[in-house]
């Protein structure tokens, strides 16, 4: 079976090391090369604390990259209202050890600076995953050439590509997507394209960071990454919606509020300064779960990743490669057509990731 692959992000990359596992013949084509669009912008966190599918696919993920060398356990600690913190601690992350409750004090010994717990909060840890992004682009890059997957920057239509004599032809293009597919992005199930961003910032003199620090304020979650010691990247500000993937710019204000959130429970952000801010367009469904499924007859999506792609792909590539390979049938809630389609899977769709609030 020949399969071609639009984008060299890590939806594509891991789309195609599926499908060769898979016993495809696969080629791969990104006008810009591997992890060249908001892949290689992701700040390289792995949380466990995401509900349903989503823990399961966090875990595959931590275990994959692991295995290609390019992931590093790491605490997650989250600041939270109370009921936020019970639901973030899954039974089966708690027995396994994976989670569990904190003190204020046993999550600043973690965080490595103050932490504060307020009144009907609570503070829990997740054993988590830090990403080098980078290393893993290179890893999976030379995993599929190893496997003979052909790695091109040519960007031919899918259209074209399928007259081509392709078998199959998968659009992991992210928020590229809808223009390599000529459709609006609400089209596929209710997208819309935003800037996710994140920003790099010091923090004063003495203060180390030593795990990730998650702070749910009810309206928005903040986190940090340690980078070295005295600094930090802080992301997740409101999303800011935009008309063109072409369009990503940082928009400074959004770090000033992440550090707001973070000093309610951290007092050293207070006097955190930001150093440097990015941004890359990411493509979020309406209900912000993925869009993973057939498009058209032999046109399959891997899209709407949203700003947790390093944690879905493997998962998600390895369910569409056993769908086109084996016939393995996807779970509807994933199908790229679900806005213009009835729910058609057994029982109700898994809840999508809010955060807390
Ligand atoms: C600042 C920031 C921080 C983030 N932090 C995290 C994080 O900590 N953890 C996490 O899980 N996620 C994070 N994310 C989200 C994550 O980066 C994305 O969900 C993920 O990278 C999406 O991967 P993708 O392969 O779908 O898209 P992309 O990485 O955008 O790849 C799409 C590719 O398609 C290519 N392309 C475009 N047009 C064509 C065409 N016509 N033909 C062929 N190819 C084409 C592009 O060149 C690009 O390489 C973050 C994102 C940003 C921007």
């Amino acid at each position: 079976m020949r399969v071609l692959v639009y984008g060299a992000g890590i939806a594509g990359l891991t789309a195609a090391l599926e499908l060769a596992r898979a016993g495809a013949r696969v080629e791969v084509a990104d006008p810009r090369g591997p992890g060249a669009g908001a892949t290689s912008r992701a700040a390289g966190i792995v949380t466990l604390q995401m509900p349903g599918a989503l823990e399961e696919w966090a875990m595959e993920a931590i275990e994959a990259y692991t295995r290609l060398g390019a992931a590093r356990r790491v605490h997650g600690v989250v600041v939270a209202p109370r009921p936020c913190v019970e639901r973030l601690l899954s039974e089966r992350l708690v027995a396994s050890g994976l989670a569990g409750g904190l003190t204020a004090s046993e999550a600043s010994r973690l965080v490595g600076h103050e932490v504060r717990v307020p009144e009907g909060w609570g503070a829990a840890y997740t054993l988590d995953a830090l990403v080098d992004v980078g290393g893993l682009v290179s890893a999976l890059t030379a995993r599929l050439e190893a496997l003979g997957v052909s790695l091109g920057r040519r960007a031919p239509s899918p259209y074209e590509a399928s007259l081509g004599g392709y078998d199959a032809v998968v659009v992991a293009a992210g928020a590229w997507t809808p223009a390599v597919l000529g459709v609006e992005p609400r089209e596929i199930a209710g997208s819309s394209l935003y800037n996710c961003e994140a920003s790099s910032v010091a923090l004063p003199e003495g203060s180390r960071q030593e795990a990730i620090l998650y702070v749910e304020s009810g309206v928005d979650a903040a986190y940090s990454v340690p980078e070295a010691p005295g600094r930090a990247i802080v992301g997740d500000g409101p999303n800011n919606v935009i008309e063109s993937p072409l369009d990503a710019a940082p928009t400074p204000g959004a770090v000033y509020q992440v550090l707001e959130t973070l000093a309610e429970a951290a007092p050293a952000y207070l006097d955190a300064y930001p150093t440097a801010s990015w941004a890359a367009p990411c493509l979020i469904t309406g209900d912000g779960l993925p869009a993973v499924g057939e498009w058209v007859e032999g046109i399959y999506i891997l899209a709407g990743l949203d700003g947790y792609g390093l944690m879905a792909a493997p998962a998600l590539a390895r369910l569409l490669a056993h769908n086109i390979t084996r016939g393995t049938p996807l779970p509807g809630w994933l199908d790229p057509h679900r806005r213009a389609s009835p729910w058609r899977g057994e029982g109700p769709p898994p809840e999508p990731f809010r955060g807390c609030s």
